[in-house]
């Protein structure tokens, strides 16, 4: 088959379109035929190098955002036939630890991460286990499909399971327009909250105000002042943010007394410091939302597919363009997702 291959750290030329074998299924695995592979910042990230999941090593083929149809099914598999469409949950435990038995699968120390650490949708075929891909339903398409797994299951855990976001709430969302805030802005309000978007441009905004959040606000201006007043003076209920140091000061301020922080992302710096007295003070909760469990893929794909929830696509593209075009090392200037098309 053909795969896009990493076999060194570095920009585009890391990466080739090469032939390699067909994977094989093990017994309780499906090979699915991937119709489309959404880019991931884990991707980008780990091709700079370097590896960033525990058991990474070259050659990778990398992907984690997989939906397509299943060609072949190992001797075990009776859930899944050939011909199914499916989207993949690219979490793979071990089955057996205290974590994976308590839906944790995420702090498995043995966690294979398709496309992460494991060959990914990169590539004409992947292996996958056959309980981690699922059944799309017809009216929903699989381009749209591979832009769920980890963007949208990590804002569930993030606005659900972590934040606990309900209709008494004001969620502030920073970086609204990344893919992972274009799904949480949209099950805050599905719970009935009402959302503040804080992001870089106009344009940004434009999306979020798009999608549903009730306040737009430049991340480059003062926040607290606009959400105090949003919120009669009271402060937000919760924040959601996967920024890191940039916003960490800003999202603490704009809290009301006993508000969540939700912090699930370090992409501008992962040190902070700040006054413990402001958060013991003020009762603020600092919730870290890490790895999504087990339960909260599944749930996300019935509220997804049950509809009313929408997905953003930036661009598409083949193996042999992914990394070259569509200036995805500065992925963070485009809105939505970029799709492959193996
Ligand atoms: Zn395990």
């Amino acid at each position: 088959m053909r795969a896009l291959v990493q076999t060194a750290f570095g920009g585009p030329e890391a990466v080739g379109v090469q032939r390699v074998p067909d994977p094989e299924p093990g017994p309780h695995d499906v090979i699915v035929q991937v119709a489309a592979c959404a880019l991931n910042r884990l991707d980008l990230l780990q091709r700079r190098g370097p590896g960033l999941l525990p058991g990474f090593s070259l050659p990778h083929i990398a992907g984690m955002d997989i939906a397509g149809h299943v060609v072949a099914t190992g001797a075990s598999v009776t859930s899944r036939a050939v011909g199914d469409r499916v989207v993949v949950d690219p979490t793979v435990g071990c089955g057996s630890c205290p974590y994976c038995r308590a839906g944790e699968r995420g702090h498995c120390a043995s966690l294979r991460v398709i496309g992460g650490n494991a060959p990914g949708g990169y590539a004409e075929f992947v292996a996958v286990p056959a309980g981690l891909a699922h059944p799309v339903p017809e009216h929903v398409g699989l381009d749209e499909a591979a832009t769920l797994p980890t963007p949208w299951s990590t804002a569930w855990q993030a606005t659900y399971r972590v934040g606990e976001v309900g209709a008494d709430d004001c969620v502030v969302i920073q970086a609204a327009a990344s893919s992972v805030s274009i799904a949480a802005i949209q099950l805050a309000k599905r719970a009935g909250a009402r959302v503040v978007a804080v992001a870089s441009t106009d344009e940004k905004l434009a999306t979020a105000a798009d999608l549903g959040a009730d306040l737009l606000l430049r991340g480059d201006a003062p926040i607290d002042g606009p959400i105090r007043d949003f919120t009669g003076g009271r402060g937000a209920d919760v924040v959601l943010d996967h920024v890191g140091a940039a916003t960490w000061q800003r999202s603490l301020d704009c809290l009301r007394v006993g508000g969540r922080m939700v912090m699930f992302g370090n992409t501008t710096g992962d040190e902070v410091s700040f006054s413990l007295a402001s958060v013991y003070h003020r009762g603020l909760r600092l919730l870290g939302a890490g790895a999504y469990a087990a339960d909260d893929f599944p749930l996300m794909l019935d509220a997804y597919f049950s509809g009313g929830l929408r997905t953003v696509l930036a661009a598409e593209c083949g193996l042999e363009d992914l990394h070259a075009g569509f200036g995805l090392d500065d992925s963070r200037a485009l809105v939505g997702r970029v799709l492959v098309r193996p």
